[in-house]
């Protein structure tokens, strides 16, 4: 299969974009191999501008949780276009989104929309600083929470597949404010707590960490954190933008049972188009401008088209069944992955929870934390990420990222991607 096309069209991105991209980790760089440029997209199949079709596990890193083009969302969203795409002033469908999330995400009271999950996150530290008066946060390795400098500290996703620190570009008095320790570790987390907590805003964590492929929080661990964080009045901020939606409807805070103060979303609730949201009690809420003194605006904040993608998407997650089907599908890839690995003699450990896993190549046991997801071997990963990818088959062109099962998945692609599976590892034994 060749990729004439995409080639050309890298060899110019890379004249007028840097790198041929706009977010680093879609050059593929670190699998060893240049990107197919999508034409279009259609239920879990992406095609590319040579006719090359794929079964699609990004799912657009997250949002496509229906697949790609859902009728219902294109229809929504095509209604939503006719009559103006962006007014700078209140509409309904706002409304109607933030009432559904305060409904169905347990910590929610009240919700402010942005544009995207780097906003989320930047926005709701803002807020912690605000309501608490401290200025320090404290983060896990490996944890990804968008691009702001606050957060660039031992980061996951793109930061880490491309192997670099923090950023040039982000004053050391910015990091200073941020203190990163491993994720799943207690010890660590009460030293911090113990010598800092005065000068602690925020705890911020992904509950269950996706950007460093997926690592499951330990048993008991998000409940203690929790239970630390509420004694010495630091505020818990969950980062949901990947599992919000994902893991069910109330996200990984009504999976495991655990309520923080603050809650971060993105990806699903925008149904593909730019969105993003944080929310939490109304005591903190109501601390955001106008209503509050903490600052937070944007000019297309709330956007029509991109609210109206959400609730359709919404809509669809909401029928009875949905998050049954995605686990059925998701445990059938995970369990078939483990199969086809053992009969190739491929050491390899698949993660997953709900619709998303990763497989970690190089290791035999569970993964817990950032430190042993980086000593997996990455050179394996991009084989098979390779093979699979001329197999029809996308996966994230990452080790330190999610693959994601969607509801257009039907048992046959995941079948068919498990075969294609078995002969990628052939390859590679
Ligand atoms: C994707 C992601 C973000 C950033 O969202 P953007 O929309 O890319 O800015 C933040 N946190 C987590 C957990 C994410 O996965």
């Amino acid at each position: 299969m060749g990729r004439t096309l995409s080639n050309s069209f890298f060899e110019q991105a890379k004249e007028y974009i840097p790198g041929g991209v706009n977010s680093p980790v879609r050059a593929c760089k670190s699998v060893g191999c240049d990107p197919p440029f999508v034409r279009e997209a259609q239920g879990c199949y992406i095609y590319d501008e040579d006719g090359n079709f794929y079964i699609d596990y990004v799912c657009s890193w997250g949002p496509m949780i229906l697949g790609h083009s859902h009728p219902h969302v294109v229809a929504m969203v095509e209604e939503a276009l006719r009559l103006g795409t962006s007014f700078g002033a209140p509409t309904w469908r706002e409304v109607e989104l933030a009432k559904r999330i305060t409904q169905l995400v347990p910590s929610i009271e009240k919700v402010r929309l942005v544009n995207s999950g780097t906003e989320a996150t930047m926005s709701a530290i803002r807020l912690a600083r605000g309501f608490t008066g401290r200025k320090k946060i404290l983060k896990f390795d490996g944890c990804y929470h968008g691009h702001a400098d606050s957060f660039l500290v031992k980061a996951g996703s793109g930061v880490a597949t491309l192997g670099i620190p923090g950023s040039p570009g982000v004053p050391e008095e910015i990091v200073a404010n941020t203190i990163a320790i491993p994720f799943n570790d207690l010890d660590a987390l009460r030293q911090v707590l113990d010598k800092e907590a005065k000068d602690l805003a925020a705890v911020i964590v992904e509950p269950v960490p996706a950007n460093m492929g997926v690592i499951l929080p330990k048993e008991g661990y998000l409940e203690t954190v929790r239970k630390w964080t509420e004694e010495l009045d630091i505020l818990l901020i969950f980062d949901e933008v990947i599992t919000g939606f994902r893991l069910g409807l109330g996200g990984a805070q009504e999976y495991f049972g655990v309520i923080p103060d603050l809650t971060c979303l993105g990806k699903i609730i925008g149904g593909g188009l730019p969105v993003g949201a944080y929310g939490g009690k109304r005591e903190i809420m109501d601390m955001i401008a106008p209503e509050g003194p903490v600052y937070q605006a944007g000019t297309l904040s709330g956007n029509p088209l991109a609210t109206a993608a959400g609730l359709a998407t919404l809509d669809i997650l909401m029928r009875p069944g949905t998050y049954e089907a995605l686990e059925e599908k998701a445990s059938r890839l995970e369990e078939g992955l483990n199969e086809v690995a053992a009969d190739r003699g491929i050491s390899c450990t698949v993660q997953r929870i709900g619709s998303m896993m990763t497989t970690f190549f190089g290791k035999t046991g569970p993964v817990t934390n950032f430190e042993e997801a980086l000593s997996s071997d990455t050179d394996q990963y991009g084989a098979f990420f390779r093979a699979m990818l001329d197999l029809n088959v996308w996966l994230a062109p990452s080790q330190f990222e999610a693959a994601f099962v969607s509801l257009a998945h039907d048992l046959e692609d995941i079948e068919n991607t498990i075969s294609a599976a078995y002969e990628a590892l052939g390859e590679l034994s």
